[in-house]
């Protein structure tokens, strides 16, 4: 499986909208935290300077940030989600990401030293997964799918506060809306303490009187929506793209989740693809071969015409130019390539294998008798 990637923004702390000012601070920022010079010999700090570097490279390119806000991983790094046969999608898999570490510090949610985060931070939606399949042309040239997904959305009568109208939450008087109690145990010297959930509120640091009766006081409602996926021209199988804020809806004013789409593709009956290649094989009869002909190739754009030179091997590939797949990144488009099949005749009517026996006979080959039973005669006479 492809390694974890992690969404561009998150690395960098900062919002969707962020301007080029912003995305500047918070990557200087960050840059100098996790410099190696500043961290001799932590790994992790070096893996998280080369993951800042990369968003930020990506992030402050204005084509790059608008193909990677559309496609996510998948429109900015070819390889992303060929990871291997079968899987690819493993790469996208941004379900367990620690939010706190980003998210927490930049929203201003408590973290550190054991404490709890602090309820009433935003947190991130839910990220979905579904899938898609489509056609070998439709990966090729791109096209439109109609998807539906059941995800969670903000209620649209409580605007996710989860109170009936007219009423408002009441700050847990317990944790005072920290969603958690400290307990101190021991005595003296011996004093220390820890904390836990609060018990009243369940940890979320209000208490809601009157629930809003459409969620029921969960501030979010299950909607079943369905969504136009533009499918990039050369995704390949495997490969997944992913949607901004089309997921869960966040909680606590935090961001709505990514959907996640892994695209399967059918193989085609004429092509086999290797990431911008295709391969066909070009069946031709023995007279073609020989004397050379003008063949109709299919390609993905439909018929082209080539002119096979006299004396063509079977086996020969040639290539077509820019008749392969067009490569995701929108740069140009991979070749064709065109082996040539020997089609051999397997049944003849009389007057094709007097012709043939003439021809043997020009050639010098020896052909007292023909076809297979013939052949393999002469072979054992030799003996
Ligand atoms: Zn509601
Ligand atoms: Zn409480």
């Amino acid at each position: 499986m492809a390694e974890q990637k992690r969404d561009y923004y998150e690395v960098l702390g900062v919002s969707r909208g962020a301007s080029d000012a912003e995305l500047k601070k918070a990557y200087r920022h960050l840059a100098k935290q996790y410099h190696p010079d500043l961290n001799p010999g932590d790994k992790s700090a070096e893996a998280r300077f080369k993951e800042v570097n990369e968003a930020y490279e990506v992030l402050s390119d204005k084509e790059k940030r608008a193909r990677y806000d559309q496609y996510g991983h998948a429109g900015v790094d070819p390889n992303f989600g060929a990871g291997g046969p079968g899987g690819g999608f493993g790469g996208f898999d941004m379900g367990d990401i620690d939010l706190g570490d980003i998210f927490g510090s930049f929203f201003g949610g408590g973290f550190g030293g054991g404490q709890r985060a602090n309820p009433n931070a935003p947190r991130r939606g839910e990220t979905l997964r579904t899938s898609v399949t489509i056609s070998f042309e439709e990966a090729a040239f791109g096209c439109e799918k109609e998807i539906t997904v059941s995800r969670s959305e903000s209620c649209g009568t409580c605007h996710g506060s989860g109170c009936a109208a007219g009423t408002t939450a009441e700050v847990c008087p317990d944790c005072h809306g920290t969603g958690s109690i400290r307990i101190q145990r021991g005595g003296g010297a011996f004093t220390f303490a820890t904390t836990a959930p609060c018990t009243r509120c369940q940890g979320t640091g209000k208490i809601i009187h009157q629930p809003c009766p459409d969620c029921k006081g969960s501030g979010s409602v299950r909607k079943q929506r369905k969504i136009t996926v533009s499918i990039p021209a050369g995704i390949d199988d495997g490969q997944a793209i992913s949607l901004r804020g089309q997921g869960g809806a966040g909680k606590n004013g935090g961001p709505a989740g990514d959907l996640l789409i892994s695209v399967s593709v059918r193989p085609s009956d004429k092509f086999r693809r290797d990431g911008t290649a295709v391969y066909l094989e070009q069946p031709v009869t023995f007279t073609q071969a020989v004397l050379g002909a003008k063949l109709i190739i299919p390609t993905i754009d439909g018929n082209v015409e080539y002119t096979m030179p006299e004396g063509t091997q079977p086996g020969t590939t040639f290539r077509l130019r820019g008749k392969g797949i067009p490569s995701i990144n929108g740069r140009g488009r991979g070749d064709q390539f065109v082996t040539i099949r020997l089609q051999v005749p397997t049944s003849l009517t009389s007057e094709q294998r007097e012709a043939l026996n003439a021809y043997a006979a020009a050639m010098g080959e020896r052909v007292e008798e023909s076809g297979i039973k013939g052949f393999f005669d002469k072979r054992k006479k030799k003996k």
